[in-house]
């Protein structure tokens, strides 16, 4: 295509939604934990896409899955089932608390289905009163109108007409504010354990166990959205095996196609059991090249070395940050786990983490932001040292150039 067309980011404009405001610049090629643009730039990617690029780009591995099957079967109906995706249930229900998987194609998707499933779970049993859903200020869980009213920022739900109902937001980590707003009627709480989109911000271990225990006391579901922090973000297979809090459902989407579409939906039998033939459904979940993709990449994260790998490069990202805040006193803390952290602007920089990862493409990696105070990072969970040391350095000359104009 691009031989043919002369493809520019100002054609963005006149071509596209303009719904993104995509940088200056345009890669046309990854290999591993580099990217190069049009211009044959080279960038260290720290960003991941958005800690979707779980094992960096053109893994070969995951190319060789997407090859295999691309010239075996590439897509049926749901009225038939295929064995990518009977191959990737039956490894993520070996490897975490469910016994049943639905397949989706985007976060979004899964936890629309987990919001629908955990309506109609606390209708069947309960009645249909029993209808509130508790979510979190500043929590993220997708696109579509009942999960982006679900999240918590009304500046993303805002403005499309009336919204779905009975969703109450409490202050993350607020026990009292949560105890609240619980009672029997109550249907589930949907929650990230880790917020990625609100600000790199952790689950206090206390508070979620006090989640559990009043989901327990009323007959709640507790669903925890880890399509951030899934599939070994955070150096454990999912966030939730960090400590003793089990969710009832869980949703995973980014890291688990590595790059392909693809997401999942994961429950006990007793509650997968309140979705019957007919009542919810997706023309591309489960979808056999995504499938065949996400085994790929599950065979490869789901083991020692890549999990404890995340652990080391977590400790030298980390490290590095610290020792570019201690020369320019940007930060007020570096925060998150794993390889999902978030540098917080001090009192001085408020507000201009997105001048940060301006600054930090022109000099060649490439970050995120999370809200206007932290810059992410989520590089490939496989990252080399090597480009860890080159990236960071990349981005203390980011700093300096912010810092010093
Ligand atoms: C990215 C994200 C989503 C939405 O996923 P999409 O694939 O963009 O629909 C939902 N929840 C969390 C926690 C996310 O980080």
């Amino acid at each position: 295509m691009s031989s043919k067309m002369n493809l520019t980011r100002a054609q963005f404009d006149e071509v596209m939604v303009p719904n993104y405001a995509p940088s200056a610049v345009i890669p046309v090629r990854g290999e591993g934990s580099r990217v190069w643009d049009q211009e044959g730039k080279e960038y260290i990617d720290f960003a991941g896409g958005i800690a979707v690029n779980c094992l960096g780009h053109c893994h070969p591995a995951l190319v060789g899955a997407l090859k295999t099957q691309g010239e075996k079967l590439w897509h049926l109906a749901n009225v038939m089932t295929n064995e990518p995706a009977l191959e990737l249930a039956t490894k993520l229900v070996d490897a975490t608390f469910a016994d049943r998987v639905y397949f989706a194609n985007s976060g979004a998707e899964a936890n629309e289905a987990a919001l629908k499933l955990v309506r109609r779970y606390a209708m069947d049993k309960f009645g249909v009163e029993k209808d509130q859903i508790i979510a979190f200020d500043k929590a993220f869980h997708g696109r579509t109108f009942f999960t982006v009213s679900v999240g918590g920022q009304a500046a993303y739900s805002d403005g499309f007409g009336p919204k779905p109902q009975s969703i109450t937001h409490v202050p993350f980590n607020d026990i009292a504010a949560l105890e609240a707003v619980f009672s029997d009627k109550t249907c589930a709480v949907m929650m990230e354990p880790l917020q990625g989109e609100g600000g790199i911000i952790d689950a206090d271990p206390e508070f979620l166990k006090a989640v559990r225990a009043l989901c327990d006391k009323h007959n709640a579901l507790l669903v925890f959205d880890e399509v951030q922090t899934g599939v070994g973000r955070l150096g454990e297979l999912y966030a939730y095996m960090r400590g003793d809090v089990v969710p009832d459902v869980l949703t995973t989407a980014k890291a688990l196609g590595g790059g392909f579409p693809i997401a999942a939906m994961l429950t006990t039998k007793e509650i997968a059991d309140h979705l019957k033939i007919g009542t919810h459904g997706s023309t591309y979940g489960g979808n056999p090249l995504a499938c065949a993709v996400g085994n790929a990449v599950l065979d490869v994260v789901n083991t020692p070395e890549v999990l404890n790998g995340v652990k080391l490069r977590e400790q030298l990202l980390r490290d590095g940050l610290i020792a570019i805040n201690a020369k320019y006193d940007v930060f007020s803390e570096i925060r998150g786990q794993g390889l999902l952290l978030g540098a917080v602007m001090n009192e001085r920089f408020q507000g201009r983490a997105k001048e940060f990862l301006v600054a930090a493409i022109n000099e060649g990696v490439m970050s995120l932001v999370a809200g206007a105070n932290v810059v992410r990072f989520t590089p490939s969970l496989v990252i080399p040292e090597a480009d860890i040391a080159e990236g960071l350095a990349r981005f203390e000359r980011a700093v300096a150039k912010v810092v010093e104009a």
